[in-house]
């Protein structure tokens, strides 16, 4: 199957990138370019942002903006109609794409169209909220709320959820009334053009979702600083978030910023520990440990340390690591040269500074090409090591053992981040003591990892801050307009 070859998506047309430059495509479990992609400029997002603009008001009386949401809604369900048709076809370029294996590839599609489904459901409600009357303390006066949508916004997303992550964003832009300019990373934008195709095929009015694919500082830089975008939403790393949030500083533009982790797994001494061995294997592996809020420190009670480790470690070996079209593959590359490079500088920084490892470490002897890394376990940690402190969004997991409560929860606030964390034990009382102590956007009970588009999403500290999906999704988008009336 080959990359479909497409063009930048601007006022519901596909356009050539005004210098014309391409970007390559790179098959990372065969580092084959197996096609390339449109690398936006700053002139082609001085076009976009003025087709967005336009898309707002384009038609008298039937604005995107000042639509009814349940008109909006209709649009979104298409969208996640036509995506689920298209399910395979998705899989199989996300999985060539980012090295995904494919029966993952697919469930992160069918999540692409529930979450357009669920904020086809939020436009409706939003209807019902307007002009909700607000109780006032003088009978002279009454108010009520307007919610209406911000703008023009610039999105700009990750690789490792390709089309998931650019999803969470443009759902809630486009149920709010917003039109947008979507900017996917050049790591991994195939899929996001191809819902430039579906957004073609469902008649989406021209200018509501613009896609840029391109460099970051080339593309989603002139997106993040143009005067036209009124807000600016973001998912990456904590040092692109700083830039993005510099730049609109500038102009007092609103942003939210969905960054970093180095999330802990608290394993207390309670715990079936081959379920929890399992939960700690999914909470960092799940994806190549190519998660945001990947659980990639693991703390646990220095009682079961040793047997718990052992568990752990005999469950990483039997993770099937293949090509992501290979039946029963867990685990395919990570998403390029590049991070491969820098998971396995890790990986002997940590050595380096005294860790041990307990398993994986380098690339799987069978697999001679690829970005491939076994799933990798590391003890003997100090707080003081890089790998304690820095994410690797990579396939490697640091461990500590704690003794006491208190101790298992100084050690997970030990970070700059506060993304995620997860909390094991049969004892839910500790559970909800250590969960209010975390200081991150995110704790799972029992588990690590899963992610319902209903549930907020988001960090503390420099995970950054705002809210994703949810009821909250929505509100990233929407400016709250206080009405207020003499009678
Ligand atoms: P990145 O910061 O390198 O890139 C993210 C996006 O920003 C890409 O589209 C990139 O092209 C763009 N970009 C880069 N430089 C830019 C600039 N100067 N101006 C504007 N845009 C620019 O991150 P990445 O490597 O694509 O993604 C991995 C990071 O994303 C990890 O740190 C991970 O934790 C984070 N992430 C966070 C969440 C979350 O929900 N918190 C989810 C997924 C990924």
């Amino acid at each position: 199957m080959a990359i479909p070859s497409r063009q930048l998506f601007i006022d519901g047309e596909w356009k050539e990138p005004i210098n014309k430059n391409r970007i390559p495509v790179i098959n990372p479990s065969t580092e084959e370019i197996i096609g390339d992609i449109p690398a936006a400029t700053a002139e082609d997002v001085e076009l976009a942002v003025a087709a967005a603009r336009r898309a707002l008001k384009r038609n008298k009386g039937a604005d995107w903006a000042a639509a009814s949401g349940a008109h909006r809604a209709k649009y979104l369900r298409a969208i996640a109609k036509r995506v689920t048709e298209r399910k395979d076809e998705f899989a199989k370029l996300e999985a060539m794409d980012c090295g995904k294996p494919l029966d993952e590839a697919a469930w992160d599609i069918d999540d692409v169209a529930g979450c357009f489904e669920y904020y086809a459901d939020q436009a409706e409600a939003l209807d019902a909220k307007q002009k909700a009357p607000i109780a006032l303390p003088m009978e002279t006066f009454k108010s009520h709320v307007l919610r209406q949508p911000i703008g023009v916004v610039g999105l700009i997303s990750p690789w490792n959820y390709p089309l998931l992550m650019a999803t969470w964003k443009v759902a809630p832009a486009l149920a709010a009334g917003c039109a947008a300019i979507l900017k996917p990373s050049e790591m991994a934008s195939v899929t996001c053009l191809e819902l430039a195709d579906v957004c073609r095929e469902v008649g989406l009015p021209p200018g509501v979702l613009n896609i840029l694919s391109g460099y970051g500082p080339e593309a989603g830089g002139p997106l993040a600083s143009h005067p036209d975008v009124d807000k600016v939403a973001f998912t990456g790393s904590t040092a692109t978030g700083s830039k993005i949030m510099s730049s609109a500083a500038q102009l007092v533009k609103p942003v939210s910023l969905e960054l970093g982790g180095k999330s802990p797994i608290i394993i207390f001494e309670d715990v079936d520990l081959d379920q929890a061995a399992e939960w700690a294997a999914f909470g960092c592996f799940w994806t190549n440990g190519q998660i945001c809020s990947a659980t990639s420190r693991l703390l646990v009670h220095e009682n079961i340390a040793a047997e718990f480790l052992d568990r752990l470690v005999k469950w990483c070996k039997n993770i099937k690591i293949a090509d992501p079209f290979e039946d029963g593959c867990r685990l395919g590359p990570v998403v390029s040269k590049g991070q491969y490079e820098k998971v396995l500088k890790f990986i002997s920084t940590a050595k380096s500074e005294g860790a041990t490892i307990l398993c994986g470490g380098s690339r799987p002897e069978h697999l001679k090409k690829g970005y491939f890394i076994e799933p990798t376990i590391i003890s003997d940690v100090s707080t003081s090591m890089q790998i304690w402190k820095d994410e690797v969004f990579g396939p490697v997991l640091c461990v500590k053992t704690f003794s006491s409560d208190e101790e298992a929860i100084e050690l997970a606030n030990d970070t700059q981040y506060g993304l995620g964390a997860a909390v094991l034990s049969k004892n839910l009382e500790r559970c909800e003591k250590v969960t209010k102590a975390l200081e991150v956007g995110i704790v799972w009970v029992n588990c690590s990892q899963p992610c319902f588009c209903q549930a907020p999403w988001g960090g503390t500290k420099r995970s950054g801050f705002g809210r994703e999906l949810g009821e909250w999704g929505i509100e990233n988008y929407l400016n709250i307009k206080q009405v207020t009336e003499y009678i």
